[in-house]
């Protein structure tokens, strides 16, 4: 048995293991029920990372009572994006044009309490070989689709020869651009990252990875060992965080986050505001918050370190991209704009304003297009 295997195996998965409870029956009890509604997982190694109750770790897979009362709020439900609606086939989402998003597997090297597919991650039966055969079936029936979302779950908990059989197929797709395999294990099982699964890898280019990374503490000599071999057989490495209350939700932490990330060789992709999911409301926070980290990393750290802000729009309308407002006025005459440090400037665009000749030049307040990407 491998090391990442033997972690895995070592998982905590009853309420009974879990350090730092309080010892009360009564609560133990009511907490078991929360894990019967969800599972738990905590492996080995991401458990020897946690150092108490108020780690930031902790607060993203322990349970608390708060998940089952979130059940009794209207506007929470298990599938908040909709993502049933746009499977075709099951366990493919295909909601863009040319993309597609393919579940290979519904288990986790972690269970996360915030998580989207908190409907879906660690019940038996979801995701099965023929779930999997449909997908890739779809995928090779429409040739539209340039690019694949491997995903779960964690599709690095399949096994080696497995894994290689599905990228092998998929790469046999002759329309099939881009592979892209959505992760956690790097950050929390990262001896999964082994000399045999590059060699395997890095066959099947382009091939990039969007991981998840929610906290500098995160980012582990270990992690960083497994970002640095993903890195050296040259994919390229961009990771996904989640804001949540208590755990990232002020500007410092999620600076040393993204600088940590990049200083890896990982480029921060997106800071998701976290979705409206039935179990998960105790770690949401304000949009607000979010702009407010935002408008704290612009200008003060490298471009290359500011993710882009984004809701993915509840009922399956796709992400959307939120910036603090940096626009004071948009005339025909000028634009009238503040930077990171509130100090003001204009921009004259008098010789261009009957550069509207395709019409989609109509310059009013409310047309800020041209500000709509970070610095
Ligand atoms: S690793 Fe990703 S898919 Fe798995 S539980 Fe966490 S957020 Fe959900």
């Amino acid at each position: 048995m491998e090391l990442w295997q033997k972690q895995l195996s070592q998982s905590v998965v009853k309420v009974k293991d879990l350090p730092f409870i309080p010892e009360s029956d009564e609560y133990r009890k009511k907490l078991e029920e929360v894990g019967e509604n969800y599972p738990i997982r905590i492996n080995s190694y991401f458990l020897e990372q946690i150092k108490g109750p108020n780690d930031p770790l902790w607060k993203q897979v322990v349970p608390t009572l708060e998940e089952l009362d979130d059940f009794v709020q209207e506007d929470l439900i298990s599938d908040p994006l909709n993502e049933e609606g746009d499977m075709p086939v099951p366990e493919l989402v295909h909601r863009y044009p040319d993309r597609v998003l393919l579940m290979i597997n519904n288990q986790c090297p972690i269970v996360c309490r915030f998580c989207t597919r908190k409907r879906k991650i660690g019940f038996p039966g979801i995701v099965t070989r023929e779930t999997l055969r449909q997908g890739i079936e779809y995928i090779r029936n429409h040739p539209e689709i340039r690019d694949v979302i491997m995903s779960g779950g964690d599709p690095l908990l399949v096994p080696d020869k497995e894994l290689d059989r599905i990228l092998g197929e998929l790469r046999s797709i002759p329309h099939l651009e881009i592979i892209r395999i959505g992760t956690r294990v790097p950050g929390t099982l990262p001896a999964r990252i082994t000399e045999n699964l590059c060699s395997i890898l890095k066959k099947y280019h382009p091939l990039y990875f969007n991981m998840h990374f929610n906290h500098p503490s995160e980012l582990t000599p270990e992690v960083e060992k497994a970002c640095a071999m993903l890195a050296d057989i040259g994919i390229p490495l961009g990771s996904q965080t989640v804001l949540l209350k208590g755990v990232n939700d002020d500007s410092a932490t999620m600076k040393e986050l993204m600088q940590k990330l990049l200083k890896n060789r990982v480029k921060p992709y997106y800071i998701y505001q976290a979705d409206m999911t039935e179990g998960t409301d105790h770690l949401r926070t304000s949009v607000q918050k979010g702009l407010d980290i935002m408008k704290d990393l612009m200008g003060h750290t490298s471009g290359m370190a500011v993710p882009y802000f984004v809701i993915d729009a509840p009922g399956g309308g796709g992400k959307v991209r939120l910036l603090p407002n940096s626009v004071i006025e948009h005339t025909e005459e000028e634009v009238v704009i503040t930077n990171y440090e509130g100090k003001v400037f204009r921009y004259s665009q008098r010789n261009w304003k009957n550069d509207s000749a395709n019409g989609s030049n109509k310059s009013t307040p409310q047309n800020q297009d041209m500000c709509q990407l970070p610095a």
